[in-house]
């Protein structure tokens, strides 16, 4: 096979896209070589490399055809394309479902800046000058956009700028600066993205990865629950078991009013699903992951 079949994904090198990338691909079933390339990991079971950059870069590499497809946040995305003409073209093939974080706009708890209006005229230091300023300007606020490339939330208190744009995900940060978010500008998640004109000799492999991608994204969300249910109370319980409506009832040895409920629950199964199942009279309750999933 030539060199110009092999898929090329580029992937974050280092940081918290690299964790939840690798992490997909391995499950999809790529096996990597090892191999002393910094920049070119391959697969050594389906033709398939991966490029290891700074997150930053990938939109630009997968649209200059460096690359065919990557794993990138929205919030990186839809920054490099907010600035660069050019990378509108790429198109997002699934949403991830990890690396979840939000830009939000903060500003010093005991400041005068409390909501989106009240930013104008002001100062704003962020990383995300192209999508903070678009937020603002189609609120019809005017602010002046201090670019930082890292530590962001010092920047009020070092008399920098009035206010940030920056990303969060539990708030700790903000908190041990004195600044409160008033504004979500996005709420971001890792996404597949790619060229709209990938070779169509590499179509069946991209195919194949965007499939698995989809399996394991459903299989995480997916759960099993087995549990003995009083006959009489099925129904009461079919109607709790989340995002199936139709389990596999079984008769339990020796008990004639109890009966086994096997069921595949495509949402999320809380704590207080399983108790709300045993308050209708459900017993023995399991809860398990589901490993692969083909549809
Ligand atoms: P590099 O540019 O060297 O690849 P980085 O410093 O930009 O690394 P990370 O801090 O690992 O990289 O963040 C990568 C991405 O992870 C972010 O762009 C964002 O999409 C996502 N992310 C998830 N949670 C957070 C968070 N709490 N803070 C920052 N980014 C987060
Ligand atoms: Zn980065």
């Amino acid at each position: 096979m030539s060199a110009g079949e092999r898929l090329i994904v580029a992937v974050q090198k280092k940081g918290r896209l690299a964790e939840g990338g690798f992490d997909l691909i391995k499950r999809a079933g790529v096996k990597l070589a090892y191999g002393k390339d910094e920049l070119l990991r391959k697969a050594e079971n389906v033709a398939l490399d991966l490029m290891l950059i700074r997150d930053d870069d990938i939109p630009s590499f997968v649209a200059s055809g460096a690359c065919d497809y990557g794993i990138v946040g929205e919030n990186v995305l839809y920054e490099a394309q907010s600035r660069t003409e050019r990378l509108q073209s790429l198109e997002i093939v699934l949403k991830l479902g990890f690396a979840r974080c939000s830009l939000k706009l903060a500003a010093p708890k005991d400041g005068p800046i409390k909501t989106v209006e009240d930013l104008q005229g002001r100062s704003i230091a962020t990383s995300y000058p192209g999508l903070t300023a678009k937020f603002l300007a189609e609120r019809g606020v005017e602010a002046e956009m201090v670019e930082m490339g890292g530590s962001v939330e010092v920047a009020p208190r070092m008399g920098v700028a009035d206010a940030i744009c920056d990303l969060v995900s539990t708030g700790a940060t903000l908190e041990a600066n004195g600044l409160g978010a008033f504004e979500t500008v996005l709420d971001s998640e890792a996404v597949l993205v790619r060229r709209s004109d990938v070779a169509p000799a590499k179509a069946v492999i991209a195919d194949l990865l965007t499939e698995r991608f989809k399996g394991v994204i459903a299989s995480r969300q997916t759960k099993y629950i087995l549990l003995n249910a009083p006959r009489d109370r099925l129904e009461e319980v079919r109607a709790i078991l989340p995002g199936n409506d139709a389990p596999t009832v079984a008769p339990v040895v020796g008990r004639e009013d109890v009966v086994a409920v096997h069921a595949v629950c495509t949402e999320e199964v809380f704590w207080s699903t399983l108790e709300k199942l045993k308050s209708v009279g459900a017993r023995s309750i399991l809860v398990m992951p589901i490993e692969k999933m083909m549809a």
